[in-house]
Protein backbone atom coordinates (compact mmCIF):
# COMPACT_ATOMS: atom_id res chain seq x y z
CA UNK A 1 0.00 0.00 0.00
CA UNK A 2 1.51 3.25 -0.69
CA UNK A 3 2.08 4.94 2.03
CA UNK A 4 3.61 8.21 0.81
CA UNK A 5 2.42 11.64 1.86
CA UNK A 6 -0.40 12.18 -0.36
CA UNK A 7 -3.26 13.53 1.06
CA UNK A 8 -6.84 11.53 0.14
CA UNK A 9 -10.04 13.52 0.67
CA UNK A 10 -12.13 10.46 2.34
CA UNK A 11 -10.28 6.98 3.71
CA UNK A 12 -13.09 4.88 4.68
CA UNK A 13 -12.39 2.32 7.83
CA UNK A 14 -13.99 -1.17 7.49
CA UNK A 15 -15.78 -2.16 4.30
CA UNK A 16 -18.96 -3.86 5.58
CA UNK A 17 -22.23 -2.64 3.80
CA UNK A 18 -22.40 0.27 5.40
CA UNK A 19 -19.06 1.79 3.77
CA UNK A 20 -19.61 -0.53 0.53
CA UNK A 21 -22.75 1.87 -0.20
CA UNK A 22 -20.44 4.75 0.05
CA UNK A 23 -17.85 3.90 -1.59
CA UNK A 24 -20.32 2.64 -4.70
CA UNK A 25 -21.83 6.84 -4.34
CA UNK A 26 -18.41 8.04 -4.54
CA UNK A 27 -17.45 5.60 -7.58
CA UNK A 28 -17.58 7.58 -10.53
CA UNK A 29 -17.88 11.03 -9.38
CA UNK A 30 -16.04 13.75 -11.99
CA UNK A 31 -14.97 15.86 -8.51
CA UNK A 32 -11.62 14.52 -8.40
CA UNK A 33 -11.95 13.21 -4.95
CA UNK A 34 -8.92 10.70 -3.46
CA UNK A 35 -10.79 8.04 -1.93
CA UNK A 36 -9.59 4.87 -0.39
CA UNK A 37 -11.53 2.06 1.91
CA UNK A 38 -9.75 -0.95 3.58
CA UNK A 39 -10.91 -3.62 5.40
CA UNK A 40 -9.20 -6.15 7.77
CA UNK A 41 -10.65 -9.17 5.86
CA UNK A 42 -8.25 -10.32 2.70
CA UNK A 43 -11.97 -10.25 0.69
CA UNK A 44 -15.60 -8.82 0.98
CA UNK A 45 -17.05 -11.03 3.61
CA UNK A 46 -20.48 -10.67 5.58
CA UNK A 47 -21.00 -12.22 9.14
CA UNK A 48 -19.27 -15.22 7.77
CA UNK A 49 -20.17 -16.97 11.82
CA UNK A 50 -23.37 -16.63 11.47
CA UNK A 51 -24.11 -18.01 7.82
CA UNK A 52 -26.50 -20.85 8.46
CA UNK A 53 -27.77 -22.75 5.85
CA UNK A 54 -31.35 -21.17 5.83
CA UNK A 55 -31.32 -17.83 6.91
CA UNK A 56 -33.03 -15.10 5.03
CA UNK A 57 -32.56 -11.15 4.95
CA UNK A 58 -34.88 -9.35 7.23
CA UNK A 59 -35.39 -6.18 4.48
CA UNK A 60 -36.52 -6.19 0.98
CA UNK A 61 -34.19 -6.60 -1.66
CA UNK A 62 -34.54 -3.31 -3.38
CA UNK A 63 -32.88 -1.89 0.15
CA UNK A 64 -29.63 -2.46 -1.66
CA UNK A 65 -26.63 -0.54 -1.22
CA UNK A 66 -27.58 2.40 -3.76
CA UNK A 67 -31.04 2.12 -5.45
CA UNK A 68 -33.19 3.84 -3.20
CA UNK A 69 -31.06 6.83 -3.66
CA UNK A 70 -29.55 5.80 -7.15
CA UNK A 71 -31.78 3.76 -8.94
CA UNK A 72 -30.02 3.87 -12.15
CA UNK A 73 -26.33 2.85 -10.77
CA UNK A 74 -24.40 -0.08 -11.48
CA UNK A 75 -23.73 -1.59 -8.70
CA UNK A 76 -27.77 -1.80 -7.81
CA UNK A 77 -29.75 -5.63 -6.78
CA UNK A 78 -31.26 -5.65 -10.43
CA UNK A 79 -28.41 -5.32 -11.46
CA UNK A 80 -26.33 -7.99 -9.87
CA UNK A 81 -29.76 -10.34 -10.76
CA UNK A 82 -29.49 -9.12 -14.48
CA UNK A 83 -25.75 -9.85 -14.31
CA UNK A 84 -26.24 -13.50 -12.96
CA UNK A 85 -29.06 -13.90 -15.45
CA UNK A 86 -31.42 -14.42 -12.20
CA UNK A 87 -33.39 -11.80 -12.58
CA UNK A 88 -36.84 -13.47 -14.41
CA UNK A 89 -35.91 -16.43 -11.75
CA UNK A 90 -36.01 -14.01 -8.66
CA UNK A 91 -39.39 -12.63 -10.02
CA UNK A 92 -41.45 -15.70 -10.60
CA UNK A 93 -40.05 -17.04 -6.70
CA UNK A 94 -42.27 -14.00 -5.52
CA UNK A 95 -39.80 -13.18 -2.65
CA UNK A 96 -39.31 -9.73 -1.66
CA UNK A 97 -36.61 -10.61 0.99
CA UNK A 98 -33.65 -12.73 -0.57
CA UNK A 99 -31.48 -15.59 1.58
CA UNK A 100 -28.57 -13.69 3.62
CA UNK A 101 -26.24 -15.82 1.13
CA UNK A 102 -26.98 -14.18 -2.12
CA UNK A 103 -27.31 -10.62 0.02
CA UNK A 104 -23.71 -11.43 0.36
CA UNK A 105 -22.83 -12.53 -3.30
CA UNK A 106 -24.67 -9.59 -4.34
CA UNK A 107 -22.09 -7.39 -2.18
CA UNK A 108 -19.34 -9.22 -2.94
CA UNK A 109 -19.98 -8.81 -6.65
CA UNK A 110 -20.50 -4.67 -6.31
CA UNK A 111 -16.87 -5.42 -3.49
CA UNK A 112 -14.91 -6.72 -7.09
CA UNK A 113 -16.64 -3.71 -9.43
CA UNK A 114 -15.87 -0.80 -7.25
CA UNK A 115 -13.39 1.20 -7.45
CA UNK A 116 -11.12 1.58 -4.42
CA UNK A 117 -11.56 -0.87 -1.83
CA UNK A 118 -7.86 -2.49 -0.79
CA UNK A 119 -8.65 -5.43 1.50
CA UNK A 120 -6.09 -6.98 3.87
CA UNK A 121 -5.34 -3.92 5.34
CA UNK A 122 -5.84 -3.30 9.31
CA UNK A 123 -6.46 0.02 10.69
CA UNK A 124 -4.98 -0.02 13.80
CA UNK A 125 -5.74 4.24 15.27
CA UNK A 126 -7.02 7.07 14.22
CA UNK A 127 -5.52 10.45 15.07
CA UNK A 128 -5.02 14.12 14.38
CA UNK A 129 -2.03 15.66 13.40
CA UNK A 130 -3.08 19.40 13.73
CA UNK A 131 -4.06 19.60 10.14
CA UNK A 132 -5.45 15.95 9.12
CA UNK A 133 -6.38 12.96 10.38
CA UNK A 134 -3.94 10.39 10.10
CA UNK A 135 -5.15 6.59 9.74
CA UNK A 136 -2.31 4.24 11.29
CA UNK A 137 -2.52 0.90 9.21
CA UNK A 138 -0.89 -2.08 9.79
CA UNK A 139 0.99 -1.29 6.59
CA UNK A 140 1.35 2.13 7.38
CA UNK A 141 -0.25 5.49 7.56
CA UNK A 142 -2.33 7.37 5.59
CA UNK A 143 -3.09 11.62 5.60
CA UNK A 144 -6.72 11.97 4.86
CA UNK A 145 -9.25 15.40 5.24
CA UNK A 146 -12.39 13.17 5.94
CA UNK A 147 -12.28 9.93 7.38
CA UNK A 148 -15.82 7.69 7.67
CA UNK A 149 -16.00 4.95 10.26
CA UNK A 150 -17.80 1.87 9.20
CA UNK A 151 -16.37 -0.98 11.28
CA UNK A 152 -19.69 -2.41 12.49
CA UNK A 153 -21.16 -3.47 15.94
CA UNK A 154 -18.73 -5.46 18.39
CA UNK A 155 -20.18 -8.81 19.74
CA UNK A 156 -21.62 -8.64 22.82
CA UNK A 157 -19.89 -11.36 25.42
CA UNK A 158 -21.65 -11.29 29.29
CA UNK A 159 -19.61 -11.26 31.94
CA UNK A 160 -20.66 -14.95 32.97
CA UNK A 161 -18.97 -16.36 29.43
CA UNK A 162 -15.23 -14.60 30.44
CA UNK A 163 -12.60 -17.40 32.09
CA UNK A 164 -13.83 -19.99 30.08
CA UNK A 165 -13.24 -22.52 27.20
CA UNK A 166 -14.01 -20.40 23.80
CA UNK A 167 -14.95 -23.53 22.59
CA UNK A 168 -17.33 -24.47 25.28
CA UNK A 169 -18.58 -20.89 26.00
CA UNK A 170 -18.86 -18.41 23.11
CA UNK A 171 -20.55 -15.83 21.15
CA UNK A 172 -23.20 -16.91 18.51
CA UNK A 173 -21.50 -14.71 15.98
CA UNK A 174 -18.51 -17.31 15.95
CA UNK A 175 -20.60 -20.49 15.68
CA UNK A 176 -19.30 -21.11 11.70
CA UNK A 177 -15.98 -19.71 12.30
CA UNK A 178 -14.56 -22.88 13.10
CA UNK A 179 -15.35 -26.82 13.50
CA UNK A 180 -17.60 -27.38 16.68
CA UNK A 181 -18.36 -30.00 18.10
CA UNK A 182 -22.21 -30.30 19.32
CA UNK A 183 -23.52 -33.57 18.09
CA UNK A 184 -24.89 -35.30 21.27
CA UNK A 185 -24.00 -32.66 23.60
CA UNK A 186 -26.26 -30.82 25.82
CA UNK A 187 -26.43 -27.23 24.97
CA UNK A 188 -27.55 -24.29 26.27
CA UNK A 189 -28.64 -21.30 24.28
CA UNK A 190 -28.95 -17.54 25.61
CA UNK A 191 -30.89 -14.90 23.68
CA UNK A 192 -34.49 -14.83 22.71
CA UNK A 193 -33.64 -12.74 19.63
CA UNK A 194 -33.14 -12.81 15.63
CA UNK A 195 -29.74 -14.88 16.49
CA UNK A 196 -30.66 -16.75 19.47
CA UNK A 197 -33.86 -18.08 17.15
CA UNK A 198 -31.66 -18.85 13.96
CA UNK A 199 -29.14 -21.06 16.48
CA UNK A 200 -31.97 -22.91 17.95
CA UNK A 201 -33.43 -23.24 14.75
CA UNK A 202 -29.95 -24.66 13.34
CA UNK A 203 -29.65 -27.16 16.19
CA UNK A 204 -33.14 -28.92 15.44
CA UNK A 205 -32.26 -29.42 11.82
CA UNK A 206 -29.19 -30.42 11.14
CA UNK A 207 -28.77 -34.46 10.89
CA UNK A 208 -26.16 -34.64 13.47
CA UNK A 209 -28.43 -33.09 16.36
CA UNK A 210 -27.05 -32.14 20.01
CA UNK A 211 -28.68 -34.53 22.93
CA UNK A 212 -30.65 -31.41 24.07
CA UNK A 213 -31.12 -27.83 23.68
CA UNK A 214 -32.08 -25.07 26.55
CA UNK A 215 -33.23 -21.75 24.94
CA UNK A 216 -33.36 -19.23 27.76
CA UNK A 217 -33.84 -15.60 27.50
CA UNK A 218 -35.15 -13.02 30.27
CA UNK A 219 -37.68 -11.48 27.67
CA UNK A 220 -41.23 -12.35 28.75
CA UNK A 221 -41.75 -14.24 25.37
CA UNK A 222 -40.38 -15.17 22.24
CA UNK A 223 -41.42 -12.04 20.47
CA UNK A 224 -41.92 -11.34 16.86
CA UNK A 225 -40.11 -8.82 14.49
CA UNK A 226 -42.55 -5.87 14.43
CA UNK A 227 -42.70 -5.42 10.70
CA UNK A 228 -46.02 -3.88 10.28
CA UNK A 229 -47.02 -0.93 7.95
CA UNK A 230 -47.08 1.95 10.43
CA UNK A 231 -44.19 0.24 12.30
CA UNK A 232 -41.74 0.34 8.91
CA UNK A 233 -41.95 4.20 8.50
CA UNK A 234 -39.46 4.33 11.14
CA UNK A 235 -37.11 3.05 9.07
CA UNK A 236 -37.63 5.86 6.08
CA UNK A 237 -34.74 9.19 6.37
CA UNK A 238 -38.09 11.39 7.49
CA UNK A 239 -38.38 9.70 10.94
CA UNK A 240 -34.25 9.50 11.03
CA UNK A 241 -33.90 13.31 10.72
CA UNK A 242 -37.28 13.62 12.89
CA UNK A 243 -35.94 11.29 15.97
CA UNK A 244 -32.34 13.31 15.61
CA UNK A 245 -33.85 16.64 16.53
CA UNK A 246 -35.71 15.16 19.34
CA UNK A 247 -34.12 15.94 23.09
CA UNK A 248 -31.31 12.78 24.29
CA UNK A 249 -33.53 11.73 27.08
CA UNK A 250 -36.51 11.22 24.30
CA UNK A 251 -34.33 9.54 22.27
CA UNK A 252 -32.92 6.92 24.58
CA UNK A 253 -37.16 6.44 25.64
CA UNK A 254 -37.72 5.73 22.18
CA UNK A 255 -35.00 3.48 21.21
CA UNK A 256 -36.48 1.04 23.89
CA UNK A 257 -39.74 1.39 22.88
CA UNK A 258 -39.10 0.64 19.71
CA UNK A 259 -36.83 -2.48 20.39
CA UNK A 260 -39.17 -4.83 18.93
CA UNK A 261 -38.70 -2.89 15.55
CA UNK A 262 -35.34 -4.29 15.25
CA UNK A 263 -34.44 -6.95 17.63
CA UNK A 264 -37.81 -9.03 17.70
CA UNK A 265 -37.70 -12.47 15.58
CA UNK A 266 -39.26 -13.19 12.12
CA UNK A 267 -42.42 -14.26 12.02
CA UNK A 268 -41.55 -17.02 9.53
CA UNK A 269 -38.51 -18.39 11.75
CA UNK A 270 -40.61 -18.72 14.91
CA UNK A 271 -43.92 -20.50 12.79
CA UNK A 272 -40.38 -22.46 11.14
CA UNK A 273 -39.27 -23.06 15.05
CA UNK A 274 -42.71 -24.14 16.10
CA UNK A 275 -43.32 -26.48 13.77
CA UNK A 276 -39.82 -28.47 14.18
CA UNK A 277 -40.88 -28.99 17.88
CA UNK A 278 -44.35 -29.83 16.89
CA UNK A 279 -42.93 -32.32 14.52
CA UNK A 280 -39.80 -33.86 16.51
CA UNK A 281 -42.52 -34.14 19.78
CA UNK A 282 -45.50 -34.69 18.18
CA UNK A 283 -44.63 -36.95 15.22
CA UNK A 284 -41.38 -38.90 16.19
CA UNK A 285 -41.95 -38.80 19.79
CA UNK A 286 -39.32 -37.24 21.38
CA UNK A 287 -39.39 -35.86 24.81
CA UNK A 288 -38.57 -32.17 24.90
CA UNK A 289 -35.76 -31.53 22.25
CA UNK A 290 -36.02 -27.50 23.33
CA UNK A 291 -36.65 -26.75 26.68
CA UNK A 292 -37.72 -22.94 26.79
CA UNK A 293 -37.02 -20.61 29.31
CA UNK A 294 -39.21 -17.65 29.41
CA UNK A 295 -38.28 -14.87 31.69
CA UNK A 296 -34.89 -15.95 32.87
CA UNK A 297 -31.37 -14.15 32.94
CA UNK A 298 -28.55 -16.74 32.74
CA UNK A 299 -26.02 -15.28 35.85
CA UNK A 300 -23.09 -17.48 36.41
CA UNK A 301 -21.50 -20.28 34.44
CA UNK A 302 -19.50 -22.66 36.71
CA UNK A 303 -17.08 -25.32 35.31
CA UNK A 304 -18.08 -28.51 37.10
CA UNK A 305 -16.36 -32.25 37.11
CA UNK A 306 -19.21 -33.34 34.04
CA UNK A 307 -19.25 -30.04 32.29
CA UNK A 308 -20.69 -26.33 32.86
CA UNK A 309 -23.12 -25.20 35.50
CA UNK A 310 -25.46 -22.42 34.13
CA UNK A 311 -27.79 -20.68 36.82
CA UNK A 312 -30.52 -18.74 35.76
CA UNK A 313 -32.83 -15.68 38.30
CA UNK A 314 -36.19 -16.13 36.62
CA UNK A 315 -38.13 -12.98 36.59
CA UNK A 316 -39.59 -14.30 39.83
CA UNK A 317 -39.06 -17.50 41.66
CA UNK A 318 -35.69 -19.77 43.05
CA UNK A 319 -32.75 -19.78 40.85
CA UNK A 320 -32.79 -22.35 38.26
CA UNK A 321 -29.54 -24.93 37.71
CA UNK A 322 -29.19 -26.64 34.79
CA UNK A 323 -26.08 -28.48 32.87
CA UNK A 324 -25.03 -28.52 29.84
CA UNK A 325 -21.47 -28.82 27.69
CA UNK A 326 -21.84 -26.27 25.58
CA UNK A 327 -23.12 -22.31 26.25
CA UNK A 328 -23.72 -20.31 23.26
CA UNK A 329 -24.30 -16.52 23.86
CA UNK A 330 -26.88 -15.03 21.07
CA UNK A 331 -26.50 -12.13 23.47
CA UNK A 332 -26.34 -9.11 20.68
CA UNK A 333 -23.59 -6.39 19.80
CA UNK A 334 -21.98 -3.09 21.54
CA UNK A 335 -22.95 0.12 19.97
CA UNK A 336 -20.72 3.10 20.60
CA UNK A 337 -17.73 4.02 19.47
CA UNK A 338 -15.52 2.31 17.06
CA UNK A 339 -12.17 1.05 18.84
CA UNK A 340 -10.34 2.60 15.81
CA UNK A 341 -11.36 6.09 17.10
CA UNK A 342 -10.08 5.58 20.61
CA UNK A 343 -7.19 7.59 19.69
CA UNK A 344 -8.72 10.88 18.84
CA UNK A 345 -8.51 14.30 20.50
CA UNK A 346 -11.44 14.67 23.29
CA UNK A 347 -12.95 17.72 21.59
CA UNK A 348 -14.11 15.26 18.81
CA UNK A 349 -15.14 12.39 21.57
CA UNK A 350 -16.28 15.37 24.20
CA UNK A 351 -20.11 14.34 22.92
CA UNK A 352 -20.17 10.40 24.40
CA UNK A 353 -22.89 9.23 26.60
CA UNK A 354 -24.98 6.66 28.01
CA UNK A 355 -23.70 2.96 29.02
CA UNK A 356 -22.29 1.71 25.18
CA UNK A 357 -20.53 5.15 25.06
CA UNK A 358 -22.83 6.10 22.31
CA UNK A 359 -22.01 9.41 20.64
CA UNK A 360 -23.78 12.30 19.64
CA UNK A 361 -23.10 13.28 15.81
CA UNK A 362 -24.60 15.70 13.49
CA UNK A 363 -27.26 15.68 11.10
CA UNK A 364 -24.57 14.37 8.65
CA UNK A 365 -23.36 11.61 10.93
CA UNK A 366 -20.22 13.16 11.09
CA UNK A 367 -18.78 13.87 14.81
CA UNK A 368 -19.09 17.25 16.52
CA UNK A 369 -16.05 19.28 17.29
CA UNK A 370 -14.33 22.80 16.92
CA UNK A 371 -11.99 21.77 14.38
CA UNK A 372 -11.73 22.88 10.92
CA UNK A 373 -15.38 22.54 9.30
CA UNK A 374 -13.92 20.76 6.36
CA UNK A 375 -11.62 18.21 8.37
CA UNK A 376 -14.54 15.77 9.82
CA UNK A 377 -15.01 12.29 11.39
CA UNK A 378 -18.75 10.29 9.82
CA UNK A 379 -19.49 7.53 11.61
CA UNK A 380 -21.46 4.77 10.11
CA UNK A 381 -23.86 2.61 12.33
CA UNK A 382 -23.03 3.92 15.38
CA UNK A 383 -25.28 6.44 16.64
CA UNK A 384 -28.29 4.35 17.20
CA UNK A 385 -29.55 6.93 20.27
CA UNK A 386 -29.03 10.04 17.52
CA UNK A 387 -30.58 8.39 14.52
CA UNK A 388 -32.84 5.49 15.87
CA UNK A 389 -33.75 2.30 15.93
CA UNK A 390 -32.77 2.02 11.69
CA UNK A 391 -29.02 3.20 12.19
CA UNK A 392 -28.09 -0.46 12.91
CA UNK A 393 -30.14 -2.04 9.72
CA UNK A 394 -29.69 -1.79 6.61
CA UNK A 395 -33.18 0.03 5.44
CA UNK A 396 -31.42 3.46 5.25
CA UNK A 397 -28.24 2.77 4.57
CA UNK A 398 -28.29 3.79 1.08
CA UNK A 399 -29.61 7.26 2.29
CA UNK A 400 -26.76 7.69 5.13
CA UNK A 401 -24.20 6.95 2.96
CA UNK A 402 -26.03 9.43 0.50
CA UNK A 403 -25.62 11.83 3.17
CA UNK A 404 -22.03 11.56 3.80
CA UNK A 405 -21.66 11.60 0.26
CA UNK A 406 -23.43 14.71 -0.18
CA UNK A 407 -21.25 16.31 2.67
CA UNK A 408 -18.44 15.45 1.44
CA UNK A 409 -19.13 16.67 -1.97
CA UNK A 410 -20.33 19.92 -1.01
CA UNK A 411 -23.65 19.54 -2.62
CA UNK A 412 -26.87 17.71 -2.91
CA UNK A 413 -25.47 15.06 -5.63
CA UNK A 414 -28.04 12.59 -4.27
CA UNK A 415 -31.72 13.28 -2.94
CA UNK A 416 -31.79 12.74 0.90
CA UNK A 417 -34.67 15.25 1.41
CA UNK A 418 -38.16 14.04 2.70
CA UNK A 419 -40.20 11.34 1.29
CA UNK A 420 -43.52 10.69 1.15
CA UNK A 421 -44.78 8.82 3.93
CA UNK A 422 -48.32 7.88 6.05
CA UNK A 423 -47.52 9.25 9.12
CA UNK A 424 -46.73 13.02 9.49
CA UNK A 425 -43.44 13.50 11.59
CA UNK A 426 -42.92 17.21 11.97
CA UNK A 427 -40.38 18.68 9.84
CA UNK A 428 -36.60 17.90 10.75
CA UNK A 429 -35.59 20.81 12.36
CA UNK A 430 -32.24 19.39 11.82
CA UNK A 431 -31.59 19.89 8.22
CA UNK A 432 -27.73 18.85 6.68
CA UNK A 433 -26.14 21.83 6.25
CA UNK A 434 -23.59 21.29 3.48
CA UNK A 435 -20.29 22.58 3.89
CA UNK A 436 -16.87 22.01 1.68
C1 LIG B 1 -25.95 -12.04 11.51
C2 LIG B 1 -26.52 -10.68 11.18
C3 LIG B 1 -27.51 -10.58 10.23
C4 LIG B 1 -28.06 -9.34 9.92
N1 LIG B 1 -29.06 -9.28 9.00
C5 LIG B 1 -29.64 -8.09 8.75
C6 LIG B 1 -30.75 -8.00 7.85
O1 LIG B 1 -31.21 -8.99 7.30
N2 LIG B 1 -31.30 -6.77 7.62
C7 LIG B 1 -30.82 -5.66 8.24
O2 LIG B 1 -31.35 -4.59 8.01
N3 LIG B 1 -29.79 -5.72 9.09
C8 LIG B 1 -29.19 -6.91 9.36
N4 LIG B 1 -28.15 -6.96 10.26
C9 LIG B 1 -27.69 -5.71 10.90
C10 LIG B 1 -26.70 -4.88 10.01
O3 LIG B 1 -27.31 -4.57 8.80
C11 LIG B 1 -25.43 -5.61 9.72
O4 LIG B 1 -24.75 -5.86 10.92
C12 LIG B 1 -24.45 -4.92 8.76
O5 LIG B 1 -23.43 -5.83 8.45
C13 LIG B 1 -23.86 -3.64 9.29
O6 LIG B 1 -22.94 -3.18 8.32
P1 LIG B 1 -21.59 -2.40 8.67
O7 LIG B 1 -20.94 -2.11 7.38
O8 LIG B 1 -21.93 -1.27 9.58
O9 LIG B 1 -20.72 -3.40 9.54
P2 LIG B 1 -20.08 -4.83 9.25
O10 LIG B 1 -20.87 -5.59 8.27
O11 LIG B 1 -19.85 -5.45 10.57
O12 LIG B 1 -18.67 -4.50 8.56
C14 LIG B 1 -17.63 -3.91 9.26
C15 LIG B 1 -16.33 -4.19 8.53
O13 LIG B 1 -15.30 -3.45 9.14
C16 LIG B 1 -14.12 -4.23 9.18
N5 LIG B 1 -13.27 -3.73 10.24
C17 LIG B 1 -13.59 -3.60 11.56
N6 LIG B 1 -12.56 -3.06 12.24
C18 LIG B 1 -11.58 -2.82 11.32
C19 LIG B 1 -10.28 -2.28 11.40
N7 LIG B 1 -9.77 -1.85 12.57
N8 LIG B 1 -9.54 -2.20 10.27
C20 LIG B 1 -10.02 -2.64 9.07
N9 LIG B 1 -11.26 -3.17 8.96
C21 LIG B 1 -12.02 -3.25 10.06
C22 LIG B 1 -14.60 -5.65 9.39
O14 LIG B 1 -13.67 -6.60 8.92
C23 LIG B 1 -15.91 -5.66 8.58
O15 LIG B 1 -15.71 -6.15 7.26
C24 LIG B 1 -27.59 -8.18 10.58
C25 LIG B 1 -26.60 -8.29 11.56
C26 LIG B 1 -26.08 -9.54 11.85
C27 LIG B 1 -25.02 -9.64 12.92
Amino acid sequence: MSTGHDVLDVVGIGIGPANLSLAALLAGQDSGLKVAFLDRKPRFGWHAGLMLPDVQMQVHYLKDLVTPVDPTSPYSFPAFMVDTKRFYRLLVSGRSKVPRREFEQYCRWAAERIPNLRFGVEVRDLTWNGELFVVRTDQGDLLARNVVSGTGLAPRLPSFASGHDPEQVFHASTLLDVPRKLQGRRIVVVGGGQSGAEVVHHLLTVPDRPASIVWGTSRTNLLPLDDSPFVDELFVPNYSRYFHSLPAKRRVELVEEQKMASDGISAGLLEAIYRRLYDLEVLEGEHRPCRTLLGHALTTVEKTPSGLLTRWMPNAGDEVGIEADVVICATGYRHGLPRPLYGLPSTLLAAMSGDDGEIAVRPDFSLDWDGPGDRRVFVQNAARHSFGVADPNLSLLAWRSATIANSVLGFERYPVAEVSTVLDWPPGSSDVALTH
